[in-house]
């Protein structure tokens, strides 16, 4: 029987490295994306690979919807794998003093609010069922307090607390739950992430570090490295100097 895989945010960037690099003659990829184009043209790679591809087009600041959907993908086949990748990115602008309200909701339905969900209802199928695995695609932002990225830190660290207590929860069950907290990733079709070149991974190289850890049975994934190091040292810095210097941080 085919593995089913679902993906969110498949029509680019990471979400589209990890559907390819699942992708072969024993797996059934349900992929989740805005952009019908794009996320026609990432399929079209995946079934050159071998793999049988369902597609869904959903806008995830609908967390009503999302669910609904979940309720359709798991009619139609239980799920094996679910991989929420879908993800908004935001940085305040230079003369902004405060983060645009508007964004920020949308920000917090996208990176949280929608993705905690769709993991818990996913995850109750899959304690039915004795076994699963549910990949949240976090952010290495979710261990800092970015003062130019509020909203976008703050909806990652939302996230992280949610996959770490949602493994405790699930591991007698069967259902596996992996965070993953990245640094810097390239997006070679879209907006330039800005981030010195030698801390910039490739999507490609990320998917493929994913699947490893997830396959050796990982609770948490933080990459590259330095970023680990990063978080410990933002644990450990007394307060007033960690809050001056990221104060002094701003991405051009
Ligand atoms: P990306 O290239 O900007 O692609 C984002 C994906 O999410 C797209 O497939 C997009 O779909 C989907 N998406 C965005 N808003 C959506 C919405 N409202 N409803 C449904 N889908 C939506 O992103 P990426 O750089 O590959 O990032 C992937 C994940 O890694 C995200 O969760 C991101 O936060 C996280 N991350 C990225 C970086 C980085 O430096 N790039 C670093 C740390 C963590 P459409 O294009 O079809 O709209």
């Amino acid at each position: 029987m085919r593995q089913r895989i679902l993906i969110t945010g498949a029509s680019r960037g990471l979400g589209a490295a990890i559907a390819r690099h699942y992708a072969g003659p024993d797996v059934l990829l349900v992929l989740w994306g805005r952009d019908h184009e794009r996320l026609e043209q990432v399929a079209d790679q995946c079934r050159d690979a071998g793999a049988m591809v369902t597609l869904r087009l959903l806008d995830l600041v609908d967390p009503a919807a999302a669910l609904a959907a979940i309720d359709a993908e798991e009619s139609a086949g239980a799920i094996d794998i679910a991989v929420l990748a879908a993800g908004l990115g935001d940085i305040q602008g230079r003369h902004e003093r405060s983060e645009d309200p508007a964004r920020m909701v949308r920000l917090g339905l996208v990176n949280f609010v929608t993705p905690s969900a769709m993991a818990a209802a996913l995850a109750d199928r899959m304690t039915a069922r004795g076994h699963g695995h549910i990949i949240l695609i976090g952010s290495a932002a979710a261990f800092h307090a970015l003062p130019f990225a509020a909203a976008y830190a703050g909806s990652k660290a939302g996230l992280a607390r949610f996959a770490q207590a949602l493994r405790i929860g699930m591991a007698p069950y069967g259902v596996r739950v992996m965070l993953v907290s990245p640094g810097p990733i390239d997006r070679p079709e879209g907006r330039q992430v800005a981030a010195p070149q030698r801390l910039l991974m490739q999507p490609a190289d990320v998917a493929a570090r994913i699947v490893a850890a997830s396959a050796r049975g990982d609770a948490h994934l933080v990459l590259p490295w330095p970023f680990a190091a990063l978080r410990l040292v933002d644990r450990l810095l007394p307060a007033g100097l960690r809050d001056r210097l990221l104060r002094s941080l701003r991405p051009k």
